[in-house]
């Protein structure tokens, strides 16, 4: 689900979806796309989502051993800085010798996204990351959300409307592993729409600092049709870029976005993967977005 920032998405308008390139793209992509049977398929929506997400779900315990083992396979540190039913909230850390660029990825605030996590576990996993750029990661941020399969936390709060007051002990812990790290140069927040015709992004860049995300759209549009509306949840919106012009000192709850923008790096990516189209489509748009800025940015 997207960030609201503040506004009422009120009637979605959303018209012209597909462009001629999208519509191009998801077809190349069909033909090199296999079903389970062997069959192939065309990208296309699967109509499942009707009020919410009826898509396939994701056993988070064995994605949080998966995120885990590939994490110290590869060199990371592991921390967990939280416990929630069970679950813990991990930390994951690429020590680089003089970086180039400090970079925070996270994903799994909302548990009906399961893209997110299932992206970081496929990009820990294939490990190609360039060689100096030192990453944090918080793969999933509300595991006990994924248990059941709804977005909010075991105590039904929105996790991504608390980075103001902090009232829940996920965010809570969260931030406080975030005030220990140094500032980020990029921060990306993993996220998942129900309702999206496509792809789509949200760029807070304040001080409009040299972007990748048109490289991001033009590389996910390989992979996954790109929402092309004017209007994206109710805020202009052009190649599926929404940019938007807010205070967030103006606004009473503050997804996490706000709170790194505020606290923690100049600019934060939110990506929307459109998740009524197949589960394996939206995490290699996901990896496609991450992997793309980060060989642009450094
Ligand atoms: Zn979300």
């Amino acid at each position: 689900m997207p960030q609201n920032f503040g506004v009422s998405s009120g009637q979605r308008e959303k018209s012209a979806i597909f462009g001629p390139q999208a519509l191009q793209n998801a077809r190349i992509f069909g033909v090199a796309l296999r079903g389970g049977c062997g069959e192939h398929r065309r990208v296309r929506r699967l109509g499942k989502n009707h009020g919410g997400y009826f898509g396939e779900t994701m056993d988070v315990r064995a994605v949080l051993r998966d995120l885990q083992a590939a994490a110290q396979e590869h060199g990371w540190s592991c921390e967990s800085f939280h416990q929630t039913g069970g679950l813990d909230l991990w930390a994951l850390h690429r020590p680089v010798k003089q970086p180039a660029g400090r970079v925070y990825l996270s994903a799994g605030i909302h548990g009906d996204e399961p893209a997110g996590p299932l992206a970081m576990r496929q990009l820990l996993q294939a490990d190609a990351w360039p060689e100096r750029v030192e990453c944090w990661l918080c793969p999933c941020l509300n595991p006990a959300g994924f248990a059941r399969n709804a977005r909010e936390n075991a105590e039904g709060r929105d996790l991504n409307r608390d980075y103001r007051h902090r009232e829940t002990g996920e965010v809570a812990a969260h931030v406080r592993w975030l005030e220990r790290q140094p500032g980020f140069d990029a921060a990306f927040c993993l996220h998942e729409d129900w309702e999206a015709q496509g792809f789509y992004l949200y760029e807070l860049n304040p001080a409009q600092r040299p972007s990748p995300a048109a490289r991001m759209m033009e590389a996910v549009a390989a992979v996954c049709p790109i929402d092309l509306s004017p209007v994206i949840e109710g805020r202009a919106a052009q190649g599926g870029i929404i940019r938007p012009t807010l205070n967030p000192a103006d606004r009473p709850l503050w997804p996490e976005a706000f709170w790194l923008l505020q606290n923690k790096t100049p600019q934060v990516w939110t990506l929307e993967a459109p998740s009524d189209f197949p589960l394996e489509v939206r995490v290699r748009a996901l990896v496609t977005a991450v992997q793309t800025a980060l060989a642009h940015c450094f």
